[in-house]
């Protein structure tokens, strides 16, 4: 009986610990702890200091494209291990572990859907997959996403949050670059336009290649953006970098993006901009 009255006593404590991360998230930015749902309302930039926090793809996906327009793509191709690749843990484990976090194959999800009415192909990259490291599977989904798009005259919108290549399929890894890149080529011989919109982070080898042959490249603010890191540029050159460096406030004053748009209002500017740009298209 002792034991039966131990059990009760300890379970309302047990529930409350699993139920509070559901409820609320704290900024990382600021530290407020903010309601889970008026997050959700406000595209998940925090209300009080304006950070925008980090987005898994089905969330980036609900913020971005028009409720129940969303038709997934992706989904159909998961990764292997071609090469064996072992180093602290074996690769095959590392996937696993990151497919049953995140509840999908690999680091990204592409579909067909609408913003504000206007009729997109998207390809978003999940940060919380593996640092969202583009893999051979990461690759194939965008060069099928950018086909998908030139083949049904649809305009192409993807949102990269990366840490770069997946050192675990080493060269195979880095071809995704090349062809990502001509994929991207075919659909604008087709005069059908991309754009690219960065997030915290993108870096090395997807700065390197898709994110940044954009026709408009968009970034989020705050976003930490580059293709090696601060340390190893400035081991390289022997210089100190300057405030903010590789930040999409830095890269708008340097040429390197076209614009920083907020979360909030980037559904109404895309879709602007579609808007010009397919009559464009259409018309060419
Ligand atoms: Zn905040």
């Amino acid at each position: 009986m002792a034991l039966d009255r131990f059990f009760r006593r300890r379970r309302p404590q047990q529930q409350a610990s699993t139920d509070a991360p559901e409820l609320w998230t704290q900024c990382p930015a600021c530290k407020e702890t903010l309601y889970n749902r008026d997050l959700d309302t406000n595209a998940f930039v925090c209300p009080k200091c304006g950070h925008h926090l980090r987005l898994d793809a089905q969330r980036r996906i609900h913020v971005l494209i028009d409720h129940d327009s969303f038709r997934q793509l992706s989904g159909h191709l998961h990764p292997t291990d071609p090469l064996n690749f072992q180093d602290t843990e074996a690769y095959t484990a590392r996937l696993s572990r990151a497919q049953e976090k995140t509840g999908r194959p690999d680091a990204i999800m592409t579909g067909t859907g609408s913003i504000l009415g206007v009729p997109v192909t998207v390809a978003v990259m999940d940060f919380a997959f593996s640092g969202g490291s583009m893999g051979s599977v990461v690759g194939e989904e965008i060069t099928r996403a950018a086909e998908h798009a030139a083949q049904a005259g649809l305009p192409l919108v993807i949102v990269s949050a990366s840490g770069g290549a997946r050192m675990q399929e080493s060269a195979l890894s880095l071809m995704q670059m090349a062809k990502t890149t001509v994929a991207i080529e075919a659909l604008a011989e087709k005069g059908l336009p991309y754009i690219s919109i960065l997030s915290d982070p993108t870096t090395g080898g997807v700065t390197a290649s898709f994110a940044t042959i954009a026709d408009v490249i968009l970034a989020e603010p705050g976003a930490l953006i580059g293709f090696a890191g601060p340390r190893v540029i400035q081991q390289t050159i022997r210089q100190n970098l300057p405030e903010g460096f590789q930040r999409s406030e830095f890269l708008l004053e340097h040429g390197m993006v076209d614009d920083v748009v907020d979360r909030r209002e980037q559904r109404q500017y895309i879709a602007s901009l579609l808007g010009l740009l397919m009559k464009r298209a259409v018309s060419a």
